[in-house]
């Protein structure tokens, strides 16, 4: 399974030589063959030998090992129901290998570099949070949990509730209609408070960041009063759906409120920077202020615009990032010319424990050079 934690041990790695990363599409939907993938991995697998030949003949042959070891790992066969990315990093010469098997579609790559290519990691798990959906009607609750946009979890609480009316189903009348609608009342509103309770103990072993309600609009409104204040602070969006809805239609619902929470936070994020910097502290854009802050250890919240690469300069014994070369302006030492700063920008920072927010879409930071940083400092 991806995590952050290990995200962040990937990006803290360093070795005695390169390390090939190398993310390769698997996805049933685009590749039903196993020769169609087959190919594209002999594709990446010549452009990592010829991307080796730069840093000479150690890495060349370190990498070939590398190449060897993930050719025979997707040729030996993987559960494709679950897995539609997959993701290598590998130094034959410190025996380091790890395998992510990614359950959301990647795009194909490989990278020859002394960190591991771990940013399109970065951006699959900022993707796609954990969230639950809670859906209720008078008698039936199911609560579905989702991690990485895939269902991991569903539970089904259902208390019968008389309806109005006797056994055959015949309406009641007078009094006892009215009596057995209070009580059919009672016993639904019994229904909501037992399903509250058990989405606040699923919810509190394992937790989630966000809660969708669905359902009646009336009682969304009921169960949502009847929540656990920790839950009920999660509740990000309520949506009219059937509470009979099938697991495919509450996915396809759900993700377009968390793609809709993605936006709303991203775009939150840039308007803090932007702030930040119109008032004159706490915040800097632009690559070259951005680097000069994380090498600093400034950064508190780094953010960058998805897709921006650029060339840039690392000191291999400072470990000194920046737009210009070639001489260390700490330390003195010639540096290496990277071909995409950004990358080792993201790298630095995740090993560092700042915060990464890739950003989807915003022409405010694109305006601010498509890079910047929130300050600790
Ligand atoms: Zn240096």
């Amino acid at each position: 399974m991806i995590s952050e934690d290990r995200v962040r041990a990937l990006a803290g790695h360093r070795g005695s030589c390169v390390v090939t990363s190398c993310y390769l599409d698997v996805d049933g939907r685009r590749h039903p063959r196993h020769a169609d993938y087959e190919a594209q991995l002999d594709g990446l697998l010549r452009e990592a030998r010829e991307k080796a030949a730069g840093f000479g003949p150690e890495a060349v042959r370190s990498v070939a090992g590398d190449l060897d070891r993930i050719a025979s790992w997707v040729k030996g066969g993987f559960n494709r129901s679950h897995v539609r990315g997959l993701v290598f990093f590998a130094c034959s010469a410190d025996g380091f290998f790890d395998v992510v098997e990614s359950p959301l579609p990647v795009s194909n790559e490989i990278v020859v570099n002394h960190t591991p290519h771990v940013r399109p990691l970065e951006s699959i798990l900022q993707a796609y949070e954990r969230f639950a959906v809670l859906l209720v009607d008078r008698q039936r609750a199911r609560l579905f949990r989702f991690e990485l946009g895939e269902l991991t979890e569903h539970t089904e609480v259902f208390d019968a509730v008389p309806r109005g009316g006797d056994q055959a189903g015949h309406p009641a009348q007078g009094s006892r209609a009215a009596h057995v609608q209070r009580h059919s009342e009672e016993v639904a509103h019994r229904h909501l408070k037992h399903a509250a309770e058990v989405t606040f103990t699923e919810l509190q072993q394992r937790p989630v960041e966000h809660v969708i309600l669905g359902g009646p609009h009336e009682v969304v409104v009921e169960v949502e009063g009847l929540l656990h204040p920790w839950v009920r602070e999660r509740v990000a969006d309520r949506l009219v759906i059937a509470a009979t809805a099938g697991a495919d239609e509450v996915r396809q619902a759900a993700l377009s409120v968390e793609a809709a929470l993605t936006r709303r936070s991203e775009a939150a994020l840039v308007d803090r920077l932007r702030d930040a910097i119109g008032t004159g502290g706490g915040g800097v854009a632009g690559l070259e202020a951005t680097l000069a802050a994380l090498v600093e250890r400034r950064v508190d919240l780094l953010l960058v615009s998805e897709g921006y690469a650029t060339e840039g300069w690392r000191c291999r014994s400072c470990r000194y990032l920046g737009p210009m070369g070639r001489r260390c302006p700490r330390c003195a030492e010639d540096m290496d010319l990277v071909d995409d700063v950004v990358e080792e920008a993201v790298e630095e920072a995740l090993a560092n424990k700042c915060r990464v927010q890739m950003v989807r879409e915003s022409a405010d930071l694109d305006v601010l050079g498509r890079i910047g940083a929130l300050l600790r400092f």
